[in-house]
């Protein structure tokens, strides 16, 4: 059996023969909002967090994307291109909810199923070689074994030697597709495509391949390894090469190198109540320690990222001197350092009008199983208080009625998220019930996020609210593709932390 976590998995080797499987669901939000409500079917769809006509349409479906309409764009301009456009909110525990019964079905027909995303998972058919002779035909009984739990989801399914290609392999066709990639039809898909619709080249790597004179992905893959690692400034580049010549990189990835993040884009609104900062820096490092106890694990490293409206961050990285989980003394130490570079520097606050996002991450764990505990600390008493606490949680899970004193600053500032790249907040029942264990809120239809919203809004902004983009918490933490992301708070500590 394989796990997840074990880098050696990938093997590195190239393996000619289509043996992986992905499978993306299409629209993904907006059709589950379509299964549950027949009368949307067929319609002009956008899935929104909140109501609101400055929100931003977070999904689209099938029949909105025709006039154009694509996630993250603001509303009101969907409604230029689409003024029929029929919005809902979101509903968190339901896509979770179809997530889990979708990747049920999918561990029917092989034991090595690795979700990916809410909407995305891969399925390593290589044990399997002598099983299945037509992997193609496996996956047209897969798709009619979601259409006959779920009749309105499709998904787009790609079948080549490794996940990279597979992956690859969903984008070409949407909706409802089926692409095997080989080595002998490999270049005729790839010509079909620019840089920057493989996953993992955005603007900055296009760049950089334009610079070495790649243009385009068929040059990339026939380029040699020392190009592409010129390319790509190191070890990178060499997997490049291999990922678009059949070797496996990308499948399983590395728990112990694994960053856990928490992020938060802000509204202008909220922008400008710095008590909204303070409860979202709060719930940020809430949510964090809530994953630290969910796994057991305690963190030596914590790091902290602003981000203003221009373009500009403000980072800080510090190295704790014993492991840690409690979330206010991450708050503490971060604040400490906020409070430090102001009076150092004498400028505006930090914490401004001009925020535009809000990041914690945390690295370098340790088991909690494993973790001394010095003596004459209270720590010990303090972390079984905290494990009771969630308990807790889990069972009044409903309506959130257990907080810590400490949520309680400005409550629900933390709305339910599901980020696309996020599905570990997740457990499942025996009866294939799905408890969003550790998450701050449920959604709740017709409460509104905050009290702040209620102000009257300006009539018109003149960028989206950001507020709505879907938050993709944690993207570190599911390297698909790893070691490309290209906005990684810095990992290394600056200044060694000294204690309290
Ligand atoms: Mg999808």
């Amino acid at each position: 059996m394989r796990h997840k976590g074990d880098i050696f998995q990938n093997s590195g080797k190239a393996n000619e023969v289509p043996l992986v499987m992905y499978i993306d669901m299409n629209s993904y939000f907006a059709s589950c909002e379509q299964q549950r409500h027949p009368e949307l079917r067929d319609k002009p769809l956008g899935v929104l967090t909140y109501d609101s006509p400055n929100a931003a349409v977070i999904a689209a479906s099938l029949e909105a994307k025709k006039f154009g309409i694509k996630s993250g764009m603001r509303l009101g301009d969907c409604k230029q291109l689409c003024p029929e456009l029929i919005t809902v909110t979101t509903h968190p525990s339901w896509y979770r909810q179809i997530h889990v019964d979708v990747m049920a079905i999918l561990r029917n027909y092989c034991d090595d199923v690795i979700p990916k995303s809410i909407d995305e998972a891969v399925m390593n058919f290589n044990s399997y070689h002598l099983v299945y002779t037509d992997l193609s035909a496996i996956a047209n009984k897969i798709k009619a074994h979601i259409a006959a739990k779920y009749d309105y989801l499709k998904c787009s399914i790609g079948i080549a030697p490794n996940s990279f290609l597979a992956k690859v392999g969903t984008e070409l066709q949407k909706p409802d597709g089926l692409i095997v990639i080989n080595p002998a039809n490999i270049d005729s898909y790839l010509a079909t495509m620019k840089l920057t619709d493989l996953p993992g080249i955005a603007k900055a790597n296009e760049r950089r391949l334009l610079m070495i004179g790649i243009r385009n992905p068929v040059e990339m893959r026939h380029s040699s390894p020392a190009l592409l690692r010129k390319a790509f400034g190191g070890v990178v580049g060499d997997y490049w090469h291999r990922r678009l010549n059949f070797a496996e990189v990308d499948m399983y990835s590395r728990a112990e190198n694994r960053t856990m993040s928490a992020t938060r884009t802000l509204s202008r609104v909220q922008s400008q109540n710095r008590q909204v900062l303070d409860s979202m820096l709060i719930s940020l490092c809430t949510r964090l320690e809530q994953r630290m106890v969910k796994s057991e694990l305690f963190c030596k490293e914590l790091s902290f990222s602003i981000r203003y409206k221009d373009g500009t961050s403000w980072d800080t990285a510090i190295k704790l001197s014993e492991p840690r989980r409690d979330s206010m003394e991450m708050v503490s130490y971060i604040k400490e350092r906020i409070t430090d570079f102001e009076q150092a520097r004498k400028l505006q606050p930090l914490f401004n009008e001009h925020v535009t996002n809000l990041t914690v991450a945390i690295a370098s764990f340790m088991n909690g199983k494993v973790m001394q505990y010095s003596l004459f600390d209270n720590r010990m008493k303090k972390d079984t208080v905290r494990k009771v606490m969630y308990d807790i949680k889990d069972v009044y899970e409903q309506n959130n009625i257990v907080r810590k004193g400490c949520e309680l600053i400005i409550p629900n500032v933390m709305k339910d998220a599901v980020g696309f790249g996020s599905v570990k907040d997740m457990i499942v029942k025996q009866n294939g019930e799905v408890k969003n264990r550790h998450l701050l809120e449920e959604d709740k239809p017709g409460v509104r996020r905050m009290a702040v919203l209620k102000k009257p809004e300006p009539p018109r902004q003149t960028e989206p609210d950001y507020n709505d983009i879907p938050q993709n918490e944690e993207w570190e933490g599911v390297p698909l593709f790893h070691g490309l992301h290209q906005t990684q708070p810095d990992p290394l500590p600056k200044k060694v932390w000294n204690g309290r």
